[in-house]
């Protein structure tokens, strides 16, 4: 049952009549930018999520930690063909600092260990040429697990071509810390014409020459609190990565869900000034690096996570139209009564997922057994199509869209500060266990370096 007193109108109309978040995220988007994690814009970004807070009442504070911040230099990639050409492409985040390679081309379908198993002797000293995807029925592979094989049977690097359209080549993290052979992201219509050269029967030999710096550097989490009257140990949090990647402005990825958790705390902080639990609003930190901001917290709360009632993780955020709720079956009744209260919005309490998933800041919080919560959404327009890719600017971001997601994150997070029990159960070891094996996660863990 929703809590008694919960005043889901004043929440709902706050979100969508005042709603100011729509030009914060315009501010962050022209004037900050991309903002890769130890960059100068990073620090930006961190200073105008401080400010942001300190607006609405709220007392910002800052977890520093050091990193190694990748940054990318110059890449020129030529394919030798018959008529050669310029690959139009990016290099991946953590590729090394310095490459220089010329060798041939094998097509390894999805990059899938047996694509590799297939092509053999072939894949040593070679480009590895891939795409996006993984054969039907199996778990979707991290750019990073591809480059990992690729290096495994000694490729010389690791051409990823994307699945959207548009001379548009993504970039993304390839390894945990420098890569031992590049990574590249390339162009669809790149990838799709060295494999019809390829299937044609000519060597296609690329020369890459790639050059990245890799320094120390320090980037913090950006958190607020309300604090809880009643039960303040007891932790509601809401959180979103604030770093970016840099071939654009970070728009949907995530400037986002930054300005929602912001906009949320906003709201939160005019409506519901004194929460029964603790209300806590986080900005992380290196998310596209590793997850290294919301790790790091988890690491320095890890006696307290056991009072962490529930984490929302907003990424890429679309519309919202129902709820995410990793290692349940059907929604709790919390969340149904909320998403049949939230219909108007676009929720439907009949649209539900509880398979779990993993790479973004939700994961160090699921594998300790805080319940974690997300909105199933859609990113209006071909705001997904731009992923990591030059166009994820300001314009791919809906407005309406944006204040949907503020109007159901904030009465989502005050339904669940409110409830008069606790609302959500901590998972035990054996439930995480058995909820990452049933959505076939054991193996990509097993990458990150954790057991069951
Ligand atoms: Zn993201």
């Amino acid at each position: 049952m929703l809590p008694e007193g919960l005043d889901l109108d004043r929440l709902v109309a706050s979100a969508l009549l005042h709603n100011g978040s729509y030009e914060r995220l315009r501010w962050l988007c022209d004037h900050v930018g991309g903002r890769v994690a130890g960059s100068s814009a990073g620090e930006a970004a961190e200073q105008w999520a401080a400010e942001t807070f300190r607006g609405f009442g709220l007392e910002p504070r800052f977890e520093a930690f050091e990193i190694d911040a990748w940054e990318r230099d110059d890449l020129e990639a030529l394919a030798l063909g018959p008529s050669p050409w310029k690959l139009c492409a990016l290099s991946h985040g953590n590729s090394p600092r310095r490459a220089s390679v010329e060798a041939e081309v094998v097509d390894a379908g999805h990059g899938e260990r047996p694509d590799l198993e297939r092509l053999a002797d072939r894949v040593r000293g070679r480009w590895v040429l891939c795409d996006e995807g993984v054969a039907p029925g199996h778990r979707p592979l991290h750019r990073s697990e591809k480059l990992a094989l690729a290096a495994e049977f000694g490729a010389a690097g690791l051409l990823l071509y994307s699945s959207a359209p548009g001379n548009l080549p993504r970039t993304g993290m390839c390894a945990e810390r420098e890569a031992p052979i590049p990574g590249i992201g390339i162009s669809q219509e790149d990838g799709a014409r060295l494999k019809r050269l390829l299937a044609a029967g000519s060597t296609v030999p690329v020369r890459v020459e790639m050059s990245n710096r890799i320094r120390r550097a320090t980037v913090r989490n950006v958190l607020a609190d309300l604090p809880g009257a009643d039960s303040p140990a007891e932790v509601v949090l809401a959180g979103a990565h604030l770093d970016s990647w840099d071939p654009a402005q970070g728009a949907t990825d995530n400037g986002l869900g930054a300005a929602i958790v912001l906009d949320m705390a906003r709201v939160l902080a005019e409506n519901l000034p004194r929460p029964r639990r603790t209300l806590r609003f986080a900005l992380w930190a290196a998310e596209e690096i590793g997850l290294l901001g919301s790790k790091h917290h988890a690491r320095l709360h890890a006696t307290e996570l056991a009072d962490y009632c529930a984490v929302l993780n907003f990424d890429m955020t679309g519309t919202p139209h129902g709820y995410w709720i990793p290692g349940e079956q059907e929604p709790p009744a919390l969340f149904r009564e909320l998403a049949e209260r939230l219909d108007g919005l676009g929720m439907d309490p009949a649209s539900f997922d509880g398979k779990a998933g993993l790479h973004s800041d939700h994961q160090p919080f699921m594998l300790e057994g805080v319940p974690v919560v997300g909105l199933l959404g859609r990113l209006e327009g071909q705001g997904g199509h731009y992923y990591h890719a030059v166009g994820d600017t300001f314009e791919k971001v809906s407005k309406p869209g944006l204040c949907h997601a503020v109007a159901v994150g904030a009465c989502t997070m005050a339904a669940l500060a409110q409830a008069e029990l606790r609302p959500m159960e901590h998972r035990t070891r054996e439930r995480v266990v058995r909820m990452v094996t049933d959505a076939d996660l054991l193996e990509a863990l097993a990458v990150e370096g954790w057991r069951p």
